[in-house]
C-alpha cells in the first residue's frame, strides 16, 4: 500500500481517535529516513531504513529484499511496525528496511557482500537499544547472521540483541521461524470462538514461510485446507488437500502447482472460492476493489502485510466479512523477535513450550482487548485495531512531552 493510502486512512479515522491536527501531522511523519546506494560488481542497489517512531521503545522491524521495494513502501511498512509493537504490547517502536534487488539472481557470495554493505551503510543508527532489524520477505536467518557479524566486527562488541530472527546457534529463539504463522493461529482461534464459526475450510494465498507454516499448523489442528497458491499458480480440492504432501512437492519442485490431485486455477480465482477462512500470506494489494465483491469467506486473516486495499476493505465490511488486519494478524513474528531480544539481553534461553505459551498469552490479550473495544461500533475491526494502537502511541508521545493538546 502506498504511504498516501496510509495517510488517507489516518485522515479518515482521525476524528474517531480525537486527534488534533498537530497529533495527526506528527503521527504521519517518520522520525528518520536513511538511504544509500549499495554496489556489487558495478551494479547498483538502492537501500533504505525508515525509523518511523520510537516513543514506546527502540525502533523495530524487518529488512525486505525485493525487486519492487521502494522508499514509499518501506515507509508504509515502518508505520505498520509502529502499530504492531503497540498492539502486541511489546516495548518497541517501528521501523523497516529494504534493498531493491532480486535475491534469486544473486550468488550466496554476493548476497553476503550486499548484506554486509547494508550494515556498513547504516550501523551507526542500529543497535540493541536503538533500532533492531529482523527478517522479512526474502531475508533469512543466514542473512541475519551475516548482518550480526558485520555489526559486531564494526563495533568491536558482542551484541546479539542488535538483530532478531538469527539462527539458534547465534542467539536466535526457538519458535521464531514459525512465529508469524503460530501467532496467526492463536488469533484465529480467538476470532472463531467469538464469531461462533463452525466451518473449518481454509484457503491460503502464498506459500512462503508464513503461508506454508500456517498451512501445516492449521492442518494439524483439524482445519481443512482446500486451496493454496504460490507465484506459479493455485490448486483447489474442495475435499481438502494433503498439506504435508503439498509441502513436500513445493520443497522438491519449487511450486505447489505440481500437486496433481487438485484442480489448477489462478491466484485471482482462488481468493474468490467459498471458504470459512481466507489467508493472504504473500505480498500486498491482493484484495482490491475489483475482486473484493467476489470474496466469499467469513474471516480474512491478513498474514501478509497490506494485502487489502482501502477500497476493498470498505466493500468487505459491507459484505460482513470479518477482516483481521495485518498489524494484529501477523504480529506473532515481531512478538517472538521481542522474546529473542529479551533472551539475548538476559543471556538466558527459554524452552520451546515457554516461548509458545508466552506468545499465546500476548496474542490472546491483543485480540480480546481490541475485540472488547470494537463491540457495538459501526466501524470495522481494522479501524478498531488502529484506534487501539494509536491510543497507546499517543499516550507515550504525550508523556514524553512530544505531542501537546
Ligand atoms: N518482518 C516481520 C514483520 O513484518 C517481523 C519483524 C520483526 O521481527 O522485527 O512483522
Amino acid at each position: 500500500m502506498s504511504f498516501k493510502e496510509v495517510e488517507q486512512f489516518l485522515d479518515k479515522i482521525a476524528p474517531l481517535a480525537n486527534l488534533s491536527s498537530d497529533q495527526l501531522k506528527s503521527l504521519k511523519r517518520p522520525n528518520k529516513i536513511l538511504q544509500k546506494t549499495l554496489n556489487i560488481n558495478g551494479k547498483k542497489y538502492p537501500a533504505f531504513r525508515v525509523q518511523f517512531n520510537n516513543a514506546r521503545g527502540p525502533y523495530k522491524g524487518g529488512i525486505r529484499f525485493h525487486p519492487h521495494i521502494s522508499l514509499d513502501e518501506v515507509k508504509s511498512l515502518a508505520f505498520w511496525m509502529t502499530l504492531k509493537t503497540a498492539i502486541a504490547d511489546i516495548p518497541f517502536g517501528g521501523a523497516k528496511g529494504g534493498i531493491t534487488l532480486d535475491s534469486k539472481q544473486l550468488s550466496q557470495k554476493d548476497l553476503q557482500q550486499l548484506s554486509r554493505q547494508y550494515i556498513r551503510a547504516f550501523y551507526k543508527d542500529l543497535g540493541p537499544t536503538k533500532d533492531i532489524p529482523a527478517p522479512d520477505v526474502y531475508t533469512t536467518p543466514q542473512i541475519m547472521a551475516w548482518m550480526l557479524d558485520e555489526y559486531e566486527t564494526l563495533t568491536q562488541t558482542s551484541s546479539p540483541g542488535m538483530i532478531t530472527g538469527k539462527p539458534l546457534e547465534l542467539g536466535g529463539s526457538l519458535i521464531r521461524d514459525i512465529a508469524t504463522a503460530l501467532g496467526g493461529v492463536f488469533i484465529l482461534e480467538e476470532a472463531i470462538e467469538q464469531l461462533h464459526i463452525s466451518q473449518k475450510t481454509v484457503i491460503i494465498q502464498g506459500f512462503g514461510n508464513a503461508g506454508m507454516n500456517i498451512a501445516h499448523l492449521l492442518a494439524q489442528r483439524g482445519f481443512k485446507i482446500i486451496g493454496v497458491s504460490d507465484s506459479h499458480g493455485a490448486i483447489l480440492n474442495r475435499n481438502g488437500v494433503d498439506i504435508e504432501k503439498v509441502i513436500e512437492i513445493k520443497q522438491k519442485t519449487g511450486s505447489v502447482v505440481n500437486y496433481l490431485t487438485a484442480e489448477r486455477l489462478t491466484n485471482e480465482k482462488l481468493v474468490t472460492i467459498g471458504c470459512a477462512i481466507l489467508i493472504p500470506a504473500a505480498l500486498g494489494n491482493i484484495i482490491t476493489k475489483d475482486n473484493a465483491k467476489y470474496i466469499n469467506a467469513q474471516i480474512i486473516l491478513e498474514l501478509a502485510n497490506g494485502p487489502t486495499t482501502l477500497e476493498a476493505d470498505e466493500i468487505l465490511h459491507q459484505q460482513k466479512v470479518f477482516v483481521i488486519p495485518d498489524v494484529l494478524a501477523n504480529s506473532g513474528g515481531v512478538t517472538v523477535s521481542y522474546f529473542e531480544w529479551v533472551q539475548n539481553n538476559q543471556g538466558f534461553y527459554w524452552r520451546e513450550e515457554e516461548v509458545a505459551l508466552r506468545l499465546k498469552d500476548k496474542m490472546q490479550r491483543a485480540f480480546n482487548n481490541i475485540w472488547e473495544e470494537s463491540k457495538n461500533k459501526s466501524y470495522n475491526f481494522r479501524t478498531a485495531t488502529y484506534l487501539y494502537a494509536l491510543k497507546r502511541i499517543i499516550a507515550a508521545e504525550k508523556l514524553r512531552g512530544k505531542i501537546y493538546l
